[in-house]
């Protein structure tokens, strides 16, 4: 397990230690990653460090190295082609859990209709 620091009131640090259920995608000593549970599409998830940090710059660099590899794991899953990858970076950015987090919101392609993403159920 890789040295990491978690705060016990935060919501994602209680979901990375299985206190509150989630749809897991994703579990590597240094990331997380879940279906968001109001997703914005079919497939929607979040690819998160487990070192508990509130905005980018609180994050050590080696807690960061994954991300993006698994962001790109996990479309490439969903089937879609298109995608956007959104982190808000405090709150006049919108952001609103206090556990840096990427979005991964897949787009259906036009010829591939809905039938994209992760099943939700
Ligand atoms: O980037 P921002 O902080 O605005 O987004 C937080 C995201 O966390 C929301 O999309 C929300 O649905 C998701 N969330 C979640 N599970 C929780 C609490 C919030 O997936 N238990």
């Amino acid at each position: 397990m890789a040295a990491t620091h978690s705060d016990d009131s935060c919501i994602f640090c209680k979901i990375i230690k299985g206190d509150i259920p989630s749809f897991k995608l994703f579990d590597s000593d240094k990331t997380y990653a879940f279906l968001d549970i109001g997703p914005l599409s079919k497939g929607h998830c979040l690819v998160i460090p487990k070192y508990h940090g509130k905005t980018l710059q609180d994050i050590p660099d080696e807690h960061l190295g994954e991300i993006l590899v698994v962001v790109k794991k996990l479309a490439t899953a969903t089937g879609s082609t298109n995608y956007n990858v959104l982190q808000n970076n405090g709150r006049i950015a919108h952001q609103v859990v206090d556990h840096v987090h990427f979005h991964m919101i897949p787009k259906p392609n036009e010829e591939e209709g809905l039938g994209v993403g992760w099943p939700t159920k």
